[in-house]
């Protein structure tokens, strides 16, 4: 499936080739900080499905394991847009909420369920308020 997206400035734009069944969800605590909200979408692609235009932002993540991940995220706006290997990247994990095509994508596996937020499973109880200015 081909996608589009771009951050919330527009200074950051791409293309990719993607998996729709690839999309996943990880609730680790990393994503949670880094994305800002309860949980991140992401997909992978091996970088020659992966066209960026504009230049990113780059935060080395270290993780405990002393892994290295390249954090890209918009320096006007802030948007997340990929995280990949911080040496030598191949595949890159597209952050999919600047993905004009997010509402199809649905993702088919969770991980990191551990750190999972303990409301989600309840969210859907919640009231809902159309069109509320954010
Ligand atoms: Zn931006
Ligand atoms: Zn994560």
């Amino acid at each position: 499936m081909h996608i589009t997206g771009s951050c919330h400035c527009g200074n950051i734009s791409y293309e990719a080739e993607i998996d729709p069944a690839a999309v996943g969800l990880c609730h680790c605590t990393d994503c949670q900080v880094l994305s800002g909200t309860a949980f991140r979408l992401t997909v992978q692609v091996p970088k020659e499905q992966f066209k960026l235009k504009g230049t990113p932002k780059i935060y080395i993540k270290m993780a405990e394991s002393g892994n290295k991940r390249a954090q890209a995220f918009c320096d006007e706006c802030g948007s997340p847009i990929y995280a990949t290997a911080a040496i030598h990247p191949q595949v890159f994990g597209i952050r999919l909420g600047t993905c004009h095509q997010r509402a199809q994508l649905v993702p088919t596996r969770q991980i990191w369920c551990r750190s999972a937020l303990p409301w989600l499973e309840q969210i859907d109880a919640g009231k809902r308020i159309a069109n509320q200015s954010a």
